[in-house]
C-alpha cells in the first residue's frame, strides 16, 4: 500500500526531528499533501495510527492541509490551477504544462511536549 509507505516516512521524519527537539512526546503533525499527489488522507490517517502505535507520535493528531495543483502553461505563460494531472490547460486548452505545485507531500510543522 503507498500510503504505509508513506507514513512509515512521515514517522521517520517525525522521529528524527523530535529527537533532535529532545521532546518526549509528538502532540500533532501537520501535513501538507498537493492535489495532484494521489494519497488518500484516509487512508494515510488509517496508516498513521498504525505505524505511530509504540512510537513517540502515538495518538498525535494528523492535521491536513490541501494544497492546490498548479501548473505553468507555455501558451499562455502563466500559472493556471490544474485540477488533475494530464488535464488540459483550462485557459487555452494546451498539453504543455509543467505542474509548479500540488503533487507532493510534506510534513510541514509537529507540536511536540
Ligand atoms: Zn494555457
Amino acid at each position: 500500500m503507498h500510503e504505509m509507505a508513506l507514513a512509515q516516512g512521515m514517522l521517520e521524519i517525525v522521529e528524527a526531528t523530535a529527537r533532535r527537539e529532545g521532546a518526549s512526546r509528538v502532540t500533532q503533525v501537520r501535513l501538507e499533501i498537493g492535489t495532484l499527489s494521489h494519497v488518500a488522507a484516509d487512508a494515510l490517517r488509517f496508516c498513521f495510527d498504525a505505524v505511530t502505535r509504540g512510537s513517540l507520535a502515538e495518538g498525535a493528531e494528523l492535521a491536513i492541509d490541501d494544497v492546490p495543483g498548479e501548473a505553468w502553461c507555455m501558451p499562455c505563460g502563466g500559472t493556471v490551477p490544474l485540477a488533475r494531472l494530464g488535464d488540459a490547460c483550462p485557459r487555452c486548452g494546451s498539453y504543455q504544462l509543467a505542474v509548479t505545485s500540488g503533487s507532493e507531500m510534506r510534513v510541514k510543522d509537529i507540536a511536540i511536549a
